[in-house]
This record gives structure tokens, C-alpha cells and sequence, in this order.
């Protein structure tokens, strides 16, 4: 909202300031927190320690302290915010913030004021995850690992994810929310069936494909600078589900490679059994690289006794490479998965013997980042700048970005990088 806001604003501004010219020959001033009528008052937080949390984020590059922070406890208090700014000669910017994992000061604003949507969760009006037999309705401050949590308890799940679930609905809707399951489904903003968004002119507005699509299309991936997301209809089918339920349900594979080339090879084949509608599929795809010198790594997924031997390989080659790969399966399926897994790993290029197994359940398996958080918390790494870059490259280009980028820029300049990940996808989804 905050560079829309800071448009119609200027515009405001300008129409104001010249009535008041003309009119009272006085000044427009900005707003002060302390303006507020009460009612808005009560829940706009002006002590230090808040306006602190809300003045950086995950990514700890960009610094910008607001003038106040507003926690709504319901959709028309998010109304009545955008209304009364709008209706001032110069209105506030506002910057809607979920759990701020963002990394470029997306939900900072210095001028104006925070909206803490995950306030909104803490509402006593009953659960805002409402789970239907083909769908679920989701407040757009809820966590996706909520998300999880609450339908799987149906046996039912959503299909498109992000690796991270820590992150909110309205914060990955009004990006994009990507894993390796975006070759089969796309992104999260492609599995959105309805939403409620509130407009930058107070308005609540139910939009969809065919419903008021223009809105909905532009909230999308629309980096929260069209509206509030307050409500969002996820497509759900059934889940990976056993006998018990936190039985294993997923076949884990990964698989470490030296050739760049062979990689990309192979995790366009894999993809390909979807395009192909052989039910051999895999349902996640997605590969890491292990850079020299950039220790520690997470080897926790390989067998102990295997964990310095990748260690010693990253060493010889300075890069190495890994597939990820993943299969559901259920209490159907489980007695086939000896040939499934063998007719995806047939013809594959990886390291001869480099290819480890785990199963997991599906709830486990979908917060498996959650113990790299922990570690990575308690190693004081999220603590520190995280720069991060997300970029598309067409399959012609990606052989030149290993050489330009990963072998002679971060490796040979040894440049600090984490941890690259690549996704292969389809251009049509
Ligand atoms: C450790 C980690 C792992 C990650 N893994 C992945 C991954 O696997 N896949 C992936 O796609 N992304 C991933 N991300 C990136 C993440 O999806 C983005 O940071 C995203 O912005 C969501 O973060 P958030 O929910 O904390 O939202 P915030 O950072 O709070 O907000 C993100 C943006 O959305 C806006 N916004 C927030 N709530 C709303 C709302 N209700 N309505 C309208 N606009 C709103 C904000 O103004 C801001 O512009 C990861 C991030 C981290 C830190």
C-alpha cells in the first residue's frame, strides 16, 4: 500500500493544499499520532519497543522507524485506518507487515504507519482457518505451517507451497510463494480461488477470476501496494495419508553431482514425468549447491558416516551439486515405491553410489526447514544482513549463470553466498 498510498496522497495533498490556499490562505500539516480519534487511537502502539521491531526485517539491510504501529483486532478496524487517512489533507502512508521475513524493507515505512496484520489473528471471533471439503478459508495474517496443521487434520492439503512455513498467507500471496512442487502446480498466487481484499479506499471487495478480476490479479503478486488481503480461498485435495497420520507418507531422495550440466539434464527429466502423465511422477523437484569455504553446511539429511566424504568432495571439486527430490505416498501406493523410486533414479546422472533415501511423514517432511531455523538461531545467523536474490533463468542461460556466476564470481572471488537453491519449472506454469 505505501507507494500507492504515497501517490494518491501527493494527489490529496495537492488538491488540499490548494483549497486551503484558495479558501483559508492556512497550511496543510502532516498528521500526528496524537490526532487520532480514540477509537482508532486505542489501538495505534507508540512505545518505543514497537515501533523498534517494526523499523527492520528479516533482512536487516534497510532501517526505516514509522510514526506508530497499528494492531487491528478486526477487518473494519483496517477500514476505518485507510478511511481516516484517506480523509486527512495529507494522508500517512501504510505498510502492511506479516511476519517481516521479507529482506528489502517491504514492510517499513518512515513516514506513516505499520499495519501489524498479525494482530489479526489474535481475534476472539472464532478460528479464521475454516476448512470446506475442496477448499479452506484463510485470514491473510495466518502462517501456512497453520495452514498445514489444520487441514491435514482433515487428511486434506493445499498443493502449492513454500519450503519456509513460517511465512504468512498475505505475505507469500502478494509475492509469488515458490518451492519444488512449482513445476507441477506454479506458484502459490496460481492456487488462490477467492479473496477478500481491502482497497485503498477502505473498501472490503470479494474478488476472484470472474469476480471483480482486475483486483484480484493486481493483489497477486502485487507486493501488497493494491490492498489488504484479509481473506484467501486455497484449493485443497486429498493428503498424503496412512493408516496414522504421522506414519511416513514421503520418500526423500537426494542425490550430489560435480557436473552442473548432468544436474539440469536430469531435473528436466524428472519434471518430464509429470508432462508425460506418468503416474511414476515425482512430486517435488528441486536442487542445491555446496560452495567451498562456505561451511557450515547442512549434511544432516546424508548418513553420518557419509557427512565428511560430501564434506571432502565439496573440497576436491569446489562446487557440488544435489537433486532433491520427493514422492507421497499412501497406504495404496507404499507397496510400489521400490519400483517407483527405481524407474525415477533410472538413467540419472548423480555420483555413483552419492544417492540417499529417507522417509518421513508429510508433516514433518513440510516443516523440514524448521530445524535448520533452530540451528541456524542458535548459531546467531539470524542475527545477521540477509541479502537475498530470486531471479527466473531460461533453461539456454542457466549453463552460462554456473560458469559466470557460481564458478567465477562466488567461488573464485570466494564470496559469501548461503546456500543457492534452483527450482526447475515449466514456462506455462
Ligand atoms: C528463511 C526464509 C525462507 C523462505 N523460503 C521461501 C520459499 O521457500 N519460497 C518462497 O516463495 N519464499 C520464501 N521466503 C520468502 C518469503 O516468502 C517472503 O519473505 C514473503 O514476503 C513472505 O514473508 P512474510 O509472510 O513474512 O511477509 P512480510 O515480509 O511481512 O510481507 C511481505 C510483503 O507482503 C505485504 N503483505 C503482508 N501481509 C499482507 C496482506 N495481508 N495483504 C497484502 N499485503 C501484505 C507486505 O507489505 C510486504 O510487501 C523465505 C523467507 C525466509 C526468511
Amino acid at each position: 500500500m505505501s507507494r500507492n498510498n504515497s501517490i494518491v496522497s501527493k494527489a490529496l495533498t495537492l488538491l488540499c493544499l490548494t483549497s486551503i490556499v484558495v479558501l483559508t490562505m492556512g497550511h496543510a500539516h502532516p498528521w500526528l499520532p496524537s490526532q487520532t480519534p480514540k477509537k482508532l487511537a486505542l489501538k495505534l502502539s507508540l512505545n518505543n519497543q514497537t515501533l523498534s521491531l517494526a523499523s527492520s526485517d528479516f533482512g536487516l539491510i534497510i532501517h526505516k522507524t514509522p510514526l506508530a504501529v497499528f494492531e487491528p483486532s478486526s477487518v473494519n478496524d483496517i477500514r476505518d485506518l485507510i478511511k481516516y487517512s484517506n480523509s486527512l489533507p495529507m494522508p500517512f502512508t501504510i505498510a502492511e507487515r506479516g511476519p517481516a521475513h521479507s529482506t528489502h524493507g517491504q514492510t517499513l515505512t518512515h513516514d506513516g504507519v505499520v499495519l501489524n496484520m498479525t494482530r489479526l489473528g489474535d481475534s476472539r471471533n472464532g478460528s479464521r482457518i475454516v476448512v470446506y471439503d475442496e477448499y479452506v478459508d484463510v485470514g491473510g495474517e495466518q502462517l501456512w505451517i497453520d495452514v498445514l496443521r489444520t487441514t491435514y487434520k482433515h487428511g486434506l492439503t493445499p498443493f502449492a507451497w513454500t519450503d519456509y512455513m513460517y511465512v504468512s498467507v498475505g505475505g507469500t500471496l502478494s509475492n509469488a510463494g515458490i518451492n519444488g512442487r512449482m513445476f507441477r502446480f506454479g506458484p502459490q498466487i496460481s492456487n488462490v480461488l477467492e479473496l477478500d481484499v481491502v482497497t485503498g479506499k477502505g473498501d472490503l471487495i470479494k474478488c476472484s477470476p470472474v469476480k471483480n478480476s482486475e483486483l484480484f490479479y493486481a493483489v497477486l503478486g502485487g507486493l501488497g501496494q493494491f490492498g489488504v488481503i484479509t481473506r484467501a480461498r486455497i484449493p485443497l485435495g486429498p493428503a498424503p495419508t496412512t493408516a496414522m497420520l504421522d506414519c511416513m507418507q514421503v520418500k526423500r531422495l537426494s542425490l550430489v553431482y560435480n557436473d552442473f550440466s548432468a544436474l539440469t539434464k536430469d531435473q528436466e527429466h524428472l519434471i518430464s514425468f509429470h508432462q508425460r502423465n506418468d503416474t511414476s511422477a515425482p512430486d517435488f523437484v528441486s536442487g542445491y549447491v555446496l560452495v567451498v569455504n562456505q561451511a557450515p553446511f547442512d549434511l544432516s539429511f546424508y548418513p553420518t558416516h557419509f557427512q565428511p566424504i560430501i564434506s571432502s568432495l565439496v573440497t576436491k571439486y569446489g562446487i557440488i551439486y544435489t537433486i532433491e527430490l520427493t514422492k507421497y505416498y499412501d497406504n495404496n501406493s507404499q507397496t510400489h515405491m521400490k519400483e517407483e523410486v527405481a524407474s525415477l533414479l533410472k538413467g540419472l546422472n548423480y555420483i555413483p553410489i552419492f544417492a540417499f533415501e529417507k522417509d518421513q511423514s508429510y508433516e514433518e517432511y513440510q516443516n523440514r526447514l524448521h530445524t535448520t531455523e533452530l540451528v541456524a538461531i542458535s548459531k546467531g545467523f539470524w542475527n545477521v544482513p540477509h541479502p537475498w536474490l530470486n531471479l527466473l533463468i531460461p533453461r539456454s542461460r542457466i549453463s552460462d549463470f554456473n560458469e559466470g556466476v557460481l564458478k567465477n564470481i562466488i567461488l573464485k572471488q570466494n564470496i559469501s553466498v548461503g546456500t543457492p537453491l534452483f527450482y526447475p519449472t515449466n514456462r506455462n506454469k
